[in-house]
C-alpha cells in the first residue's frame, strides 16, 4: 500500500488484525475516522488506553473489571449460592442478556486443548476448586461452549466436583429458536430430544 500515507496505513493494518474487520472495512474505518472532527478520533484513542489501563480480572470471578471485586461479585441481591462457570469474560454478557441468571460467575480463561497444550492448570480451575471450599455454593452451572473441547472441560470438572458434593449442573442442548428440524445437524438433534422436558 506505498499509495497510503504511512499513519493512514498503519492504522489500516491494526484495525484488519481485529475479529471481524477485514481488509475492507479496515480501510473504510480508518478513512472515516480520517475524515472525522479531531475530538471523535481522540475519544477513540482514550477509550482504547483507558481499556489496558483500568481492566483488571476480578480477584474472586476472575471477569474483566475496574473494581475488585467486580460489580457482580459485589452485588448482594445476587445468589452467590450458584456458580456459573464459563470460558471468557463475553460469555457473561450473553448469560446477563438473557435477564434469567441471577447467581455469580467463575471465568476459566480459555478451555482444556491437548492439541494446544492446555491443561487444567492453565486455567482458573484451582481458584474454582477454593471458591467451593467454605461450604456456601450449593450448585456449579456448567456453560462451557457446546463443542467437543469444551466438552471434554465439562466432563473434567463433573469429575472434581461431583465428590464435593455440590449440585453440578450444565446448559441444555438443543435446538436454536428459529431453527428448523430439516437442517439441524444430528448431535443437535440428538441432544434436543435427550433434553426433551414436560410442557
Ligand atoms: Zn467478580
Amino acid at each position: 500500500m506505498s499509495f497510503v500515507a504511512e499513519p493512514v496505513a498503519r492504522l489500516i493494518e491494526e484495525f484488519n488484525k481485529l475479529p471481524g474487520i477485514g481488509p475492507k472495512s479496515a480501510q473504510r474505518l480508518a478513512y472515516h475516522l480520517l475524515n472525522s472532527p479531531d475530538e471523535e478520533a481522540k475519544a477513540l484513542a482514550e477509550a482504547i488506553l483507558a481499556l489496558k489501563e483500568k481492566i483488571k480480572l476480578c480477584s474472586v470471578c476472575f471477569n474483566t473489571t475496574d473494581c475488585d471485586p467486580c460489580l457482580i461479585c459485589q452485588n448482594k441481591e445476587r445468589d452467590h449460592s450458584k456458580i456459573c462457570v464459563v470460558e471468557r469474560p463475553l460469555d457473561i454478557l450473553s448469560l446477563e442478556r438473557t435477564g434469567k441468571y441471577n447467581g455469580v460467575y467463575h471465568v476459566l480463561h480459555g478451555t482444556i486443548s491437548p492439541a494446544q497444550g492446555v491443561g487444567p492448570e492453565d486455567l482458573r480451575v484451582k481458584e474454582l476448586l477454593s471458591r467451593l471450599q467454605d461450604g456456601s455454593v450449593a450448585e456449579v452451572i456448567v456453560a462451557t461452549n457446546p463443542n467437543v473441547e469444551s466438552e471434554t472441560m465439562a466432563m473434567y470438572l463433573q469429575r472434581i466436583i461431583m465428590p464435593l458434593g455440590i449440585r453440578i449442573t450444565r446448559l441444555a442442548r438443543g435446538l436454536p429458536f428459529g431453527a428448523e428440524l430439516e437442517y439441524a445437524d444430528d448431535l443437535t438433534l440428538g441432544q434436543a430430544l435427550e433434553n426433551r422436558r414436560e410442557f
